[in-house]
C-alpha cells in the first residue's frame, strides 16, 4: 500500500502514521511548538487483515472505532485512567478523533483471553499453555477459559510480525511491578468487558490493549500513572463472537474482519497468503457487509444508533 498522506490540519503537525491511526501533536499558538503532553489521535477507515494494510477502506469505521473506544473508556474509567482528554476536534475529523494525553507507551502488546482460538488454540495445541500460562486439558477451538488469561506480545514495528512473550519477559521489559499492573488491568478489563457485552448478546473471546506512562500525574507513591491509551474492546482490536452461536469444536461467527479474511482466503480473491504480494482490492460487498458489521457491533453493544 502507498504511504497515507497526512491530512492538513491547521494547528497541528503530523508525527505518526500507524496501521490504522495517525497522530498529530497540537501546535502552542504562542510558541508554534508541538505540545509535549497532547496528541490528537485521529482513526482512519483503513483496515488490515494478515498484517497487509489493505488498498481498500470500509466508510465510517474510523468514527465506529473511535465511538466505541470513548464509549468503553467510560465504562471502565473506574478500574483504570485513560488517556482521553477531549472529543472536541477539527471539524474535519469530527467523529473520527479524540485529544489525548501524550503517554510513554509501554513496548507490550497487552493481550488477554476469555475464550480459546487463533494464534492462543494452536500454542495451547502445541504446547498445553499459552505464552507460558498453563491450561486445562481437552479445550478446543472456542473453549471458555477458567478466567482470563495475561498472553502478552511483543510489539513489533510497522511491517514486522508481533512475538509471544512470557510474563518473565514481560517483567524483564517493564520491571516487575509495572508487569502485574499490566497484567491484572487487561485481564479486569477483559472481564467486565464481558460482564457488560453478556448482556447484549455478544462474548468479547479475547482483546489487545495497550498501556503507557504519565509521568505528569504520578500515583500515591510517586510513580507515573499507568494509563489505558490507543482503543479498547473494539473489532479492530479484540473478537465478538454472537453469543447464541457460540459452539465450542468449531470456528466461531463473529463481528468482525471475518468477512474480509475469508474473502481474501476463498478462490475468488485469487490471492495467495503465503505469497508476500499484497492482497487485491475488496469486492463492493464484502466492504459493505464489514462495515454493516462494525455498525452492528457498536449499536447493539452500546443501545445507541450509529450515526455517520
Ligand atoms: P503500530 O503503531 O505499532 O504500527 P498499529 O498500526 O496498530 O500499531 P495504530 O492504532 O494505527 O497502530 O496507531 C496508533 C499508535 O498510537 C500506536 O503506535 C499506539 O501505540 C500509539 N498511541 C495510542 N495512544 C497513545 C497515547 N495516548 N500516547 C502516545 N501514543 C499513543
Ligand atoms: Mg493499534
Amino acid at each position: 500500500m502507498t504511504p497515507p498522506v497526512p491530512l492538513d490540519l491547521p494547528g497541528y503537525v503530523h508525527v505518526y502514521s500507524g496501521k490504522v491511526r495517525e497522530l498529530y501533536a497540537p501546535l502552542d499558538p504562542a510558541t508554534g511548538s508541538p505540545s509535549q503532553d497532547r496528541l490528537l489521535l485521529v482513526a482512519s477507515n483503513r483496515i488490515s487483515a494478515y498484517d497487509h494494510v489493505l488498498e481498500s477502506e470500509i466508510p465510517d469505521k474510523g468514527a465506529v472505532l473511535t465511538q466505541l473506544s470513548l464509549w468503553w473508556f467510560e465504562q471502565l474509567a473506574d478500574l483504570v485512567p485513560n488517556h482521553v482528554v477531549s472529543d472536541e476536534v477539527p471539524a474535519a475529523v469530527a467523529g473520527r478523533a479524540l485529544l489525548v494525553r501524550r503517554l510513554e507507551m509501554l513496548p507490550v502488546e497487552c493481550i488477554g483471553r476469555a475464550y480459546l482460538t487463533g494464534g492462543g488454540l494452536e500454542d495451547y495445541r502445541q504446547n498445553g499453555s499459552v505464552c507460558g500460562v498453563p491450561l486445562p486439558e481437552g479445550l478446543e477451538d472456542g473453549s471458555r477459559l477458567p478466567g482470563p488469561i495475561f498472553t502478552p506480545t511483543t510489539k513489533a514495528p510497522l511491517g514486522e510480525h508481533d512475538l509471544p512473550m512470557t510474563f518473565a519477559e514481560v517483567e524483564q521489559e517493564v520491571g516487575a511491578r509495572l508487569a502485574a499492573q499490566v497484567r491484572d488491568l487487561t485481564t479486569a478489563i477483559l472481564a467486565r468487558g464481558n460482564g457488560i457485552a453478556a448482556a447484549r448478546g455478544i462474548l468479547l473471546a479475547d482483546t489487545k490493549v495497550e498501556f503507557g506512562l504519565d509521568a505528569a500525574s504520578p500515583d500515591h507513591d510517586g510513580n507515573p500513572t499507568v494509563v489505558l491509551a490507543d482503543e479498547v474492546l473494539t473489532p479492530d482490536s479484540s473478537r465478538f463472537w454472537p453469543a447464541d452461536q457460540w459452539q465450542p469444536g468449531r470456528t466461531q461467527p463473529s463481528y468482525d474482519k471475518q468477512f474480509v479474511r475469508d474473502w481474501l482466503t476463498s478462490a475468488a480473491s485469487g490471492w495467495d497468503r503465503s505469497s508476500g504480494a499484497a492482497p487485491p482490492p475488496l469486492p463492493d460487498e464484502i466492504v459493505d457487509q464489514t462495515r454493516a458489521k462494525y455498525v452492528e457491533a457498536y449499536e447493539a453493544l452500546t443501545g445507541r444508533t450509529f450515526a455517520s
